[in-house]
């Protein structure tokens, strides 16, 4: 009896647990929740930083070890360089010192000790473009790739957003130097496809691949590829891009090698990364109104064994639960035998922290040597025989994964609407899709798309079919087409 009054009010208190909105009625408010509630990250004291808690570093984990063994495989090795970049070192390449002054944190101790200004890394080429001219002396010593994983910190104004809007995050940075243009940018975009995989294959998100205008391509870059995913609440987000560097650098920070005729020449440069920001995505792209769904291949705890416990079956029950745990140990399951919560509390609870596998078990399955297996994302319900168990989950958390990538792909392909008028355009973009259509390449058209529909430039996709048309903003011809949308 006290036991039941307890859990009465243990369930009362933490009623407050669900989601208060849905993904329908207000979007932003909704991920937020997503966020605090399946305890993936939290506010910091200083405005505009972020907490990663557990939940949500066990993402980025899964990501950085999937990833850490792709660029292995390619030769490339991990490093670590400086937080903090002197500032003469931002001026040597006048694009990129452009580009990133205004979002630069600096420190100002010390000023006197240290001569000049420090910077606060917004993203490392300088720094590393430094070492790079003191390490490479001959063609013998390339290409050359490193990458590191660290923070960066990009001093930005607008309000803060968990994972998508922050001015400290968590990346990954890779540059590499060869001897030949060539190989630098077919490595680019090499790279490009391997966060095609990534995001697709693991995350389960569908991306678009292209090329970046002149006025969005990275500062310094000679090209920006770019992958890019689009989300329910119709803005595009770049997923990862990837930039061909040319010389630019080289000639600026002094990266020179001797050649195999003898002579001196500047390297070859590319560079590529993706941030925390894939994390924001994720949770977007499949979460629901019961809280977080993530895709089976990038969650760490893939069950959870629910025993349901009645006062005369409960050792038998929780006897064959802790068998099942034993035997599925490979999914790291969770098994929640608390005893003062009814199942369906803590039903809800795994469903809001989006462990994708549910295992229920009580007295009358074990009558039948049977267990109740639940997809997170479906809640299809599936009875299964206890010596089935493994065989069933790896079946389930396969065809979950590819149920969310399908159920994604087809958002995507829905969400991509041709235009030929700037009227035509306005309105795809206000029923928040994305638009590909004809367009000259100019900043100025740019600008004035931006300007009348808040809608921005993505990327030129790759695999067009050549087509000739007339730019959708100032008529001139153009020979290709481009995708609009609004975006993070
Ligand atoms: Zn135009």
């Amino acid at each position: 009896m006290q036991g039941q009054r307890k859990q009465a009010i243990n369930e009362k208190s933490s009623q407050t647990a669900g989601l208060t909105v849905t993904k329908e009625q207000d979007f932003s408010e909704w991920y937020n929740q997503i966020v605090e509630k399946a305890e993936l990250a939290d506010y910091a004291p200083v405005h505009g930083f972020m907490t990663i808690r557990p939940n949500g570093y066990a993402i980025w984990e899964a990501i950085q070890k999937n990833f850490d063994e792709v660029i292995k495989a390619r030769g490339v090795k991990n490093a670590y360089f400086p937080l903090l970049i002197p500032e003469s070192f931002f001026k040597k390449e006048q694009e990129h010192a452009e580009g990133f002054t205004p979002e630069v944190a600096w420190v100002e101790k010390d000023r006197q000790e240290t001569v000049e200004r420090l910077a606060i890394r917004p993203t490392s080429e300088t720094i590393m473009y430094d070492a790079y001219s003191k390490w490479i002396r001959s063609w013998r010593d390339l290409p050359l790739r490193i990458n590191q994983w660290c923070n960066i910190v990009r001093w930005e104004i607008k309000m803060t957003k968990l994972f998508l809007r922050t001015r400290e995050f968590l990346w990954q940075e890779g540059h590499n130097v060869f001897a030949t243009p060539e190989e630098a940018e077919k490595d680019a975009l090499e790279m490009l496809q391997e966060y095609k995989k990534l995001d697709e294959e693991l995350l389960a998100i569908p991306v678009i691949l292209g090329v970046k205008t002149e006025k969005e391509k990275f500062p310094g870059a000679v090209n920006t590829y770019a992958v890019e995913a689009f989300m329910p609440d119709g803005k595009a987000l770049q997923m990862g891009t990837t930039h061909f560097l040319g010389q630019n650098f080289a000639k600026a920070f002094g990266i020179k090698f001797l050649n195999k005729k003898g002579e001196f020449e500047f390297g070859w440069q590319n560079s590529w990364g993706f941030s925390t920001r894939l994390i924001g995505g994720l949770i977007m792209t499949h979460s629901d109104n019961k809280g977080l769904v993530i895709p089976p291949k990038i969650a760490f705890n893939k069950i959870v064994i629910v025993p349901i416990l009645f006062t005369d079956s409960k050792e038998k029950v929780l006897k064959k639960a802790r068998e099942l745990e034993k035997a599925l140990l490979e999914f790291n399951p969770i098994i929640d035998d608390r005893e003062n919560l009814s199942p369906g509390f803590k039903y809800g609870e795994w469903e809001l922290k989006g462990i994708p596998l549910r295992i229920e078990i009580g007295p009358k399955d074990l009558e039948k040597e049977s267990i109740m297996l639940v997809r997170r994302d479906t809640g299809e319900k599936k009875p299964v025989k206890i010596p089935e168990v493994k065989k069933e989950v790896l079946k389930s958390l396969e065809e979950m994964q590819s149920s969310l990538f399908k159920k994604a792909k087809a958002f995507l392909d829905s969400s991509i609407v041709e235009a030929s008028t700037m009227a035509e355009l306005k309105k795809i973009i206000e029923g928040k899709k994305m638009v590909l259509a004809h367009f000259c390449e100019t900043g100025e058209c740019e600008d004035n798309i931006k300007a009348e529909t808040t809608a921005g430039t993505r990327c030129i996709p790759f695999n067009q079919k050549p087509s000739s048309g007339k730019c959708i903003r100032c008529g001139k011809p153009s020979k290709r087409k481009i995708l609009f949308g609004k975006s993070y």
